[in-house]
């Protein structure tokens, strides 16, 4: 099939070929400076308990606010850092954010709560990864109790050993883990059983066509009932509809993350929301809850 192309096709080819290699380039010098010039951003994606609309917790999720194309989401600039090496820098700034803004949460006297923060493969590959997580908690004075590290499935079977190796470090130091996207990779719920994880998070592809789709059903039901035997913590990713919520919460999942809860926000909307039921104004409870 390919020496069907002319000439014309592979010069066109090589053009854009050109333009996206100039265009990476400048992305990578502006991702660079990126972290020293104070572009990047945290926001915050509130995780609740369905029965109380407790909010527990928060995934802490990047973005740039790139001088010139606006405010990136992380699918456009995390697989180049990882390439580049980049991630590490990056991910430790994520790590200190996410750490420090929990602790002025605290320091406001929101209610205790955990911080999520995804690692990708090469930062948890790193070899001064556990240190740069304790030096950090130490810096900022968080109890690690109130730091999840989220990583997914291929990372641990990339290097099994040495990734139970990471995972019984951090969980040293009191960290908990969380498997991310759980259900698109091939570990099995025996082999998680030995590792120090204490918690699975569904993947949202699984989730976005509950109730209807009978296998997506099937596999969430069993998913959440061989979590609870083996006692670990399940989440739900992705649940943007009272019909999902309820659907999990007859299933026996209690814990939910996603729009229906809320969109990823910024710092100070978080303690708006932890705040809601505390404050006399007019805003609706969030979607879904107080249903019991
Ligand atoms: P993730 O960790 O699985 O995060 C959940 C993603 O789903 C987020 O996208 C979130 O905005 C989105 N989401 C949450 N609720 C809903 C919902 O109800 N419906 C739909 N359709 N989407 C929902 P985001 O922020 O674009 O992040 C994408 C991925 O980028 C994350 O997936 C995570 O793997 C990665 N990522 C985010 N922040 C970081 C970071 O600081 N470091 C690294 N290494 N990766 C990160
Ligand atoms: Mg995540
Ligand atoms: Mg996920
Ligand atoms: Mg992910």
């Amino acid at each position: 099939r390919a020496k069907n192309f002319g000439r014309d096709n592979c010069q066109r080819f090589s053009a854009s070929m050109a333009v996206r290699t100039g265009d990476r380039l400048s992305m990578q010098e502006d991702l660079r400076l990126a972290v020293e010039r104070n572009e990047l951003r945290l926001f915050f994606q509130p995780q609740a308990d369905l029965r109380s609309g407790r909010i527990f917790a928060v995934e802490a999720l990047v973005r740039w606010q790139h001088p010139k194309k606006g405010l990136l989401p992380p699918g456009l600039f995390i697989p180049l850092a990882e390439e580049t090496g980049l991630i590490n820098e990056i991910g430790k700034w994520v790590i200190e954010e996410a750490c420090r803004q929990n602790r002025a949460w605290q320091d406001e006297g929101l209610p205790a709560m955990a911080v999520s923060v995804n690692v990708s493969a090469r930062q948890f590959r790193e070899p001064y990864f556990v240190n740069v997580v304790r030096s950090i908690l130490l810096g900022c004075g968080l109890d690690p109790r109130r730091l999840e590290i989220e990583i997914t499935e291929s990372m641990i079977m990339q290097d099994l050993t040495r990734a139970v190796e990471t995972m019984r470090e951090l969980a040293d130091l009191g960290v908990t883990i969380a498997i991310d996207d759980f259900g698109t990779g091939y570990s099995s719920l025996s082999a998680l059983k030995s590792f120090p994880v204490s918690r699975l998070k569904i993947d949202r592809s699984f989730i976005a066509e509950l109730p209807n789709d009978e296998s997506d059903a099937a596999i969430t039901s069993a998913v959440i009932s061989m979590a609870q035997k083996l006692n670990l913590k399940v989440i739900a990713e992705g649940v943007e509809t009272i019909a999902q919520a309820e659907f999990l919460r007859e299933a026996g999942c209690h814990d939910i993350q996603g729009y229906l809860v809320s969109r990823p926000v910024q710092a100070a909307k978080i303690a708006d929301i932890i705040r809601w039921p505390r404050q006399s104004d007019t805003r609706m409870p969030p979607v879904g809850f107080g249903a019991e």
